[in-house]
């Protein structure tokens, strides 16, 4: 059977990666994204550049492929939905329609019996009278929010006075964890009970922005088989086929809460490319175009660190050892915040 073309929607440092893993697996790509300067475009076989709703660029893009993915999960369901009835979407886009809102998202962790944090849903300014239980608390828009983008952090009812917000995007406010730690779980789905999972990579938080991730993570036996059993059945319930990422807090009294479920593969897992065997974009190329399950094997520990904004300038002048991987993203404009590359040490 000859391989399928792989198309990915987005073109930045993910769709990069996904199409270096395809590369390798003889798995040619094609990426549509809205950037014209997409950074993924140098590591493909076609690129389509075009906004996500232009049907005409949509059209182009499946003419060119057999099996569509994505980077980031922004993507409107309804878009995803039309693109699967011509050729199809993994993971599927009923996924998306849950995980793209915060609070469908909680609901359907919830009625899995999997904690999370406290919330509660906020469509009118009026509703935030009655929420003292919830504060202090972050308020997060329903869609569209990563990195803190969209979060505003509540202290008090005195303080909303203070703070403007328009109230009709609609929100979720969350109690804030006093958190112990991060942690993230990777997990690959190919079929019913068949995975690849990581171990739980440990994750330190600047300004909302994910700096730095290890493994091993410092954690309980009890977190690290309970993070993976919720992964597990997050995924199953999904019928998710791909590489996801569940992201978790542990509080002051190791409790463990699922924060969010990434419907791709992620920040958190960019040490997987070093540190295993296969890499979780390898893991999502062979999961969505249904090639071999390999077994999962850990080569080395590792700690990852983001390469924010002009960080990168240095980076770039340095010179590695053997055991040190940097990744430039060849981003064209260097932002104040923008993840830039990574660096990752295998440890021992
Ligand atoms: P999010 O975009 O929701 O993943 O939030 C980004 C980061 O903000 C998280 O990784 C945490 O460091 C912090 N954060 C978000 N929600 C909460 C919360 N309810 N309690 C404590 N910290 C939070």
């Amino acid at each position: 059977m000859s391989k399928p073309i792989l198309g990915i929607i987005g073109g930045g440092q993910l769709g990069s990666m996904l199409a270096v893993a395809a590369n390798k697996l003889e798995i040619k790509t094609v990426i549509f994204c809205d950037d014209i300067d997409a950074p993924a475009q140098s590591f493909s076989n076609g690129f389509v550049y075009g906004e996500y709703n232009d049907q005409t660029k949509i059209d182009e893009f499946l003419d060119k492929v057999d099996v569509v993915t994505y980077e980031f999960e922004n993507i409107p369901y309804e878009t995803l939905h039309e693109i699967n009835k011509i050729k199809p979407v993994l993971p599927k886009p009923s996924v998306n329609r849950i995980i793209q809102h915060r609070l469908a998202e909680k609901d359907f962790i919830n009625n899995l019996n999997i904690r999370t944090t406290r919330y509660v849903s906020i469509e009118k300014k009026s509703e935030m009278e009655s929420v003292e239980d919830f504060l202090p608390g972050l308020l997060k828009t329903l869609t569209l929010g990563y990195d803190g983008k969209g979060q505003y952090p509540i202290k008090s009812l005195q303080s909303l006075d203070t703070i403007d917000i328009d109230y009709s995007k609609g929100y979720i406010l969350e109690k804030l964890v006093k958190l112990k730690k991060e942690i993230s779980i990777i997990i690959t789905r190919f079929s019913a009970q068949k995975y690849e999972i990581y171990e739980p990579i440990e994750n330190f938080h600047e300004d909302q922005i994910l700096r730095n991730s290890k493994i091993p993570a410092e954690i309980s036996d009890k977190i690290l088989e309970q993070s993976k059993l919720w992964a597990t059945q997050i995924s199953e319930e999904l019928k998710y086929v791909g590489t996801l990422c569940v992201e978790f807090f542990i509080d002051r009294n190791d409790n463990l809460y699922v924060n969010e479920i990434a419907p791709r593969v992620h920040n958190s897992g960019h040490l997987t490319i070093n540190a295993y065997n296969v890499s979780q974009f390898e893991n999502h190329v062979r999961a969505v175009c249904k090639l071999e399950q390999i077994p999962l094997k850990k080569i080395s520990n590792a700690k990852m660190t983001n390469i924010i904004g002009d960080q990168i300038e240095n980076y770039r002048n340095k010179e590695y050892t053997e055991n040190e991987f940097f990744f430039d993203y060849l981003k064209k404009e260097i932002k104040n915040k923008r993840k830039m590359g990574h660096l990752t040490t295998l440890i021992s």
